[in-house]
């Protein structure tokens, strides 16, 4: 088994959708960035490939090439699974916090797990997503943007995890 950590954030941009671990929340400023700018699905991402040792979201996918520009980061999770799956490794659970002051994350935790654990392809009970606030500090707390943390433990398929 191992394990890896994952970080990202995206400031608010009203003009887009937004769009968190794969859902869409409606009535709400979206989030800048390359790609659909899902934070959720970027931390998972670089949780899985740091578990692996296998690089992150910026060498796998770069936001100077026009492929990932507005990509749907469903597709990219998928992609980051794929390079787990080359290396004999799979999803054994995922773990993530957003912060933020809003929107409530709680309304969405189920959709989002069932989302994630689709695109994984694991069980959605492998999957935990929490929401908090920032108490009102920093840039968080004054509504700039949001910060996701997350850890994927992954294990190896070929010998049954004690890779
Ligand atoms: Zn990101």
């Amino acid at each position: 088994m191992r394990i890896g950590t994952g970080y990202d954030s995206h400031r608010f941009e009203g003009a887009r959708e937004l769009v968190l671990g794969g859902v869409h929340i409606p009535d709400h400023a979206g989030l800048s960035g390359h790609s659909d700018g899902d934070a959720v699905a970027h931390a998972i991402i670089d949780a899985m490939l740091g578990a692996a040792a296998a690089g992150n979201v910026g060498s796998h996918f770069p936001s100077d090439d026009d492929e990932w520009k507005d990509a749907d980061s469903m597709y990219l999770l998928a992609r980051a699974g794929q390079v787990l799956e080359a290396r004999d490794y799979r999803v054994v659970n995922v773990d993530v916090t957003v912060i933020c002051e809003s929107p409530a994350i709680g309304p969405h935790v189920e959709a989002m797990r069932l989302r994630l654990g689709d695109v994984l392809r694991i069980s959605s009970t492998s999957i935990s997503i929490k929401g908090k606030s920032n108490e009102g500090m920093g840039w968080i707390g004054a509504g700039e943007g949001i910060a996701v943390h997350a850890v994927a433990l992954i294990e190896s398929q070929v010998d049954g995890g004690s890779a």
